[in-house]
This record gives structure tokens, sequence and C-alpha cells, in this order.
């Protein structure tokens, strides 16, 4: 899932970061309620958003409310400090689709998402596709004009990444934390060594759609 966790807590926002990254999550973060309201409605694709109610600038249920105000349906899942009804029902009525009451496990939190996820109809095919370049996440296989191409796990990693994101630039470490989710100790310079495989591997017309984005990152071209 593409997800967005507006937490205040540095820690436990880097935790979130990791752990949901581990579990192949693409995890954007925002530390204050403008940050997470920007990026929300920034024209990303996000499958739900983690939002803590205790922010530094305005509560998490406002962000809830203007999200709403604004027409967006991604679903909302609260974190609240105390498990006490006021919160809850403010919670949902500002337009939260479920609450978690700190602390959590980090299993719940994972049950909540799924349950979320499962919410509005699913995307019935697990197909991503750019010009030439299809990648099935169920099959895991990945065809060039209809012809297979064998890809490393790595490899497979950054494309898939690429392909959640089309037309978005995603730095090195982006990258690094998608497909290396172990936290192994690797820089960004491994990922330009894997984006240059990628690209033999998928032929020139393919690899076209693969652009560098100099000093920032990589992009996918749609069309
Ligand atoms: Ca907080």
């Amino acid at each position: 899932m593409h997800l967005l966790v507006v937490e205040d807590d540095a820690r436990l926002s880097r935790l979130l970061k990791r752990l949901l990254g581990q579990d192949r999550h693409v995890v954007e973060t925002a530390m204050t309620a403008e940050e997470g309201l920007e990026i929300a409605t920034s024209g990303l694709e996000l499958d739900a958003v983690i939002l803590d109610v205790g922010l530094p600038d305005r509560s998490g249920f406002e962000v809830a409310r203007t999200l709403r105000k604004q027409g967006s349906a991604v679903p909302i899942l609260m974190l609240t400090a105390r498990d006490s009804v006021n919160d809850r029902v403010e919670g949902l009525d500002a337009g939260a689709d479920d609450y978690l009451v700190k602390p959590f496990a980090y299993e719940e939190l994972l049950a909540r998402l799924r349950a979320l996820g499962r919410r509005p109809p699913a995307r019935k095919s697990t197909a991503l596709k750019a010009g030439p370049i299809e990648l099935d996440e169920t099959t895991r296989r990945v065809t060039v004009l209809g012809k297979p191409v064998e890809l490393s796990q790595r490899e497979f990693s950054i494309l898939e990444c690429l392909l959640r994101r089309p037309g978005q630039v995603l730095s090195r470490d982006q990258l690094l934390d998608y497909a290396w989710p172990y936290g192994v100790a690797l820089t960004p310079n491994t990922v330009e060594a894997y984006i240059h495989l990628l690209r033999e591997k998928l032929g020139a017309e393919a690899a076209a759609h693969v652009e560098t984005v100099r000093g920032v990152g990589y992009r996918l071209r749609e069309a």
C-alpha cells in the first residue's frame, strides 16, 4: 500500500516507516498537520493515511475534516492517545474510518490497514503498466511488449516501486528503503548500479521509460 503517516513523534514515525517498509508498503511521512495535508492533496494515490490526533499545528481531527471537505475519500486511520469515547466519536465524525489507541501493537496496526484496504473495491488487476512494460505483482512476472524479462528480486522491487508511482521522482534513498527494507548498509550508488542493470534487461525502448532526474533520483514515464 502507499501510505502517509502524519505523526509528530519522530521516533514513532521512523519506526512505522521502517516496519511498514519492511512489509513492502511505500511510506510518506509528515510531522505536522500542514505538511500532512500538503502531501495528501498533492495528487499522490494514497491507499491510507495514518493520522495522529495530537499534532503541533492543528489536530488530526481537523486534518481529517479538511480532507473530507476537499472531497478526498482516502481511508483514514486515526491514532489517539486515550481510549476516550469523545475522541473516538470526534474522529469518526471528522471522517476517520477507524482509530487505534496508543500505545498499539504493530500487528494491530497492520490488521487495521488491511481492513481499510479491503473497504473500497480493491483493484482487480495486479498488473502495473507503463509503455511497453508490464509488471504483475501477483505472479511477479515482468514483460516488455509481451515478452518475459528475467529480473532479480532487487531489480523487480525497484521497477515495482517506480511503477507504483508513475510520473513521480523517487530518490535513491526511497528506492533503497523499498528494495532493501532490512536496512542493509548500502549507498545510493547501489541503486544506480541496479538501475543500470534493470535498463539493460528491459531493452532500449522500455529503458527509456526509466528516466534519470539529475541530482534527485528516478522517475517512471508512463506514456
Ligand atoms: Ca502527537
